[in-house]
């Protein structure tokens, strides 16, 4: 009998059997890159990543299993400043960037398919303009910037190579600080880039139960611990996200028993910091993240409407991010814990 892991294997092979490419970076290298990564798709030729990413009445939760590829170039809006559902980590100028829309995992919860019209992915080929913004900023003052940002950006590393070329860009330039943030568990990727003072590593870690259950096509727990593990024995600035928490069945025991595994690997006298934080999103997303999964109990929950965000009920919320403090109290300083305050 087929288990969902196997179906969505196979959907796998599908990805990217057709590649839409905006006629104005057809002779792009990147795009011909990233098009020698499938020769067998279909090439087919647009005017705009909008005229398909943007069409109305698509399913996008359905299209996220089978996801078709758009090359394209971004014109404007390269650096955004920072969410106010996101944290700073005490950084005074946070911004992220999007060279990249929508991500080949598919976590239940996730935003982004309350945000874009489609499950698609959109790869901006014109890195170099996002790098040009950056420069301009960095000219007035210093800048902390997520880079694996309404995305993974390390899920796809293999066939874009973004991330080492995001890498290289932050060694050339001091006052520029990145983060990467990631479920996958890339060890090939770690194994090969060099530790950077001004780059940091996040690896977002969730219970098995919950992986399995709402994070498909991610990493198991046990290889993102060993990634991490990895990055910290070459000297690399990691960071362990425990954000977003989900609730599940047993959620106390989950996330203790994940605790221990994080024991058992991790040496937290060598980690930058830490996050926690529960599930949260505006409101507006999640109207359309619950018709796009009417049967998740990861968007269906009851949750409680805070001045147009929506959050696990307060008692229920703040239960789980004090154990997961607590827990992490035992093993690191509480100036490295970063607590999502709503
Ligand atoms: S890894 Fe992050 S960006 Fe990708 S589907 Fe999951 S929550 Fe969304």
């Amino acid at each position: 009998m087929k288990n969902l892991n196997d179906s969505y294997h196979s959907y796998y092979n599908s990805f990217f059997s057709h590649i839409y490419v905006e006629k104005s970076v057809i002779n792009h290298p990147r795009t011909k890159q990233l098009m020698e990564k499938f020769p067998e798709a279909e090439i087919i030729e647009i005017d705009h990543y909008k005229d398909v990413f943007c069409r109305s009445r698509q399913y996008t939760a359905g299209q996220h299993r089978a996801q078709q590829l758009i090359l394209a170039a971004k014109k404007n809006n390269f650096i955004y400043e920072g969410a106010p559902v996101c944290q700073s980590f005490g950084n005074d100028y946070f911004y992220y960037t999007s060279c990249m829309m929508n991500c080949v995992f598919d976590c239940e919860y996730c935003y982004l398919k309350g945000m874009y019209p489609s499950g698609n992915v959109v790869i901006f080929v014109n890195l170099e303009d996002f790098f040009a913004q950056v420069e301009k900023i960095l000219e007035k003052h210093e800048v902390y910037l997520c880079v694996s940002y309404d995305t993974d950006l390390m899920a796809v590393e293999n066939i874009a190579g973004y991330t080492e070329e995001w890498v290289d860009f932050a060694k050339r330039h001091s006052g520029l600080k990145i983060e990467i943030r990631t479920k996958s568990a890339n060890k090939s990727f770690i194994s090969r880039i060099d530790a950077a003072e001004n780059v940091i590593y996040a690896f977002t870690l969730s219970p098995q139960p919950v992986i399995e259950s709402f994070e498909h096509r991610t990493a198991p727990l046990k290889s993102r611990l060993e990634c991490a593990a990895l990055a910290i024995s070459r000297k690399m600035k990691v960071r362990l996200a425990f954000d977003p928490m989900i609730y599940c069945k047993d959620w106390r025991e989950a996330y203790r028993e994940m605790f221990e595994q994080v024991c058992e690997s991790i040496d937290f006298d060598s980690l930058l910091d830490v996050s926690v934080g529960t599930f949260r999103v505006s409101a507006e997303y999640l109207k359309k993240m619950k018709k796009q999964e009417p049967y998740s109990p990861a968007v269906q929950f009851p949750f409680e409407n805070d001045s147009g965000f929506y959050h696990y009920p307060r008692e229920l919320m703040l239960e789980m991010e004090n154990e997961m403090v607590s827990l992490l109290k035992q093993k690191i300083p509480e100036n490295k814990i970063f607590l999502w305050e709503n």
